[in-house]
């Protein structure tokens, strides 16, 4: 028999939080009116967390997990999660408690009144250092205004997802996944419930600097063409400029008997600008090509080292879609 619901739990080095997690969501789970799955998926990790999640699933038989062969970061550990999660219903949660598990019931009676998508929206941030807190700020309302979908400000991966946007979401076969784009993009009756963010319970922050640089860019080249207008407006500029500048040069030589330009300071000024404007136009025609060439590679979005608790047939059509994408 299928669960009724998944709780997918993408987990990088968490050795510290695994027990605790997994003590707060199972008594979630008790609570629950069906049957539920907890499906860990292992990205990764170098410390003890795999051992962890084959003891819990030894001990709780509802523990199911998945183990990346290697570390592909959080979009695609969450990617491979919802590609095997087998609820009607499914929540991804970080393994930090920084989504708090007991939002869950509430999340379920908004499913009940008919949103297919619930997302958490995060009120406060308690104990995020300041720069986190600034840059996240800066980034959501620059994503909001440039991204051609409305992607909700201060939404992370914390939501609960009706089976038919699970199913809609496994058929898309973009390579760079920007799961909070993808929900947005999806439509359907969508809703938010409020929430302060608890500090991680324990241990480092898993998301580096470049690692949350990179979904940052990721999230806008992925969901906006705005970047690229931007070196077609940089060019306008420059071009404004530089025919100012004719003009300026002409006259001076024209009509002033003692032309002000010496030297090659001025040349340089203008070397240096272009070449700048140059330069990151380059750079942003860089970031839409260098996904043009992922998405061509089609190569398979992640590898699996380990799958246990799925009964074989179900991960034999599981991977059978994968390899036929
Ligand atoms: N995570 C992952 N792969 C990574 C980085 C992070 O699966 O490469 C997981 C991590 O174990 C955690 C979640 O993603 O469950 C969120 O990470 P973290 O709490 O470090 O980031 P935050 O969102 O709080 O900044
Ligand atoms: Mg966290």
């Amino acid at each position: 028999m299928l669960p009724k619901y998944s709780f997918l739990v993408p987990i990088y080095n968490e050795e510290e939080t695994i027990y605790e997690m997994y003590r707060r969501i199972s008594l979630v789970m008790n609570q629950m009116d069906g049957s539920v799955e907890l499906c860990l998926i292992n990205d990764g990790s170098r410390d003890r967390s795999l051992k962890m999640m084959r003891e819990l699933h030894q001990k709780d038989p509802r523990v199911v997990y998945l183990s990346l062969a290697r570390n592909f970061g959080h979009q695609i550990a969450v990617t491979a999660g919802l590609n095997f999660a087998r609820g009607q219903i499914v929540v991804i949660l970080d393994a930090d408690l920084q989504d708090p598990p007991e939002l869950i019931p509430e999340m379920v009676e908004l499913w009940q009144q008919g949103y297919q998508i619930v997302y958490a929206q995060r009120t406060k941030r308690l104990q995020e250092g300041l720069f986190k807190r600034f840059t996240a700020y800066a980034f959501y309302r620059l994503l909001k205004n440039l991204a051609d979908v409305d992607i909700p400000t201060d939404t992370g991966d914390f939501c609960l997802l009706d089976r038919k946007v699970v199913d809609v979401l496994n058929a898309m076969p973009e390579r760079n996944r920007y799961i909070r784009g993808l929900r947005s993009w999806v439509g359907f009756n969508q809703t938010a419930i409020r929430f302060e963010r608890d500090p991680r319970f324990a241990g480092d922050v898993k998301y580096t600097f470049r690692k949350s640089f990179a979904l940052a860019i990721n999230g806008l080249v992925s969901f906006s063409k705005v970047p690229l207008r931007l070196s077609t407006y940089l060019g306008l500029l420059a071009a404004l400029v530089s025919l100012f500048m004719c003009l300026l040069v002409l006259y001076w030589r024209l009509f002033t008997p003692h032309s002000p330009l010496t030297g090659i300071t001025i040349v340089l000024m203008i070397v240096f600008f272009l070449g700048a404007v140059q330069l990151v136009s380059i750079g942003i025609l860089g970031e839409y090509i260098g996904r043009i060439y992922e998405e061509v590679k089609q190569r398979p979005l992640y590898t699996l080292s380990e799958v246990a608790g799925f009964d074989e047939q179900y991960q034999e059509t599981q991977k059978q879609a994968r390899v036929a994408e």
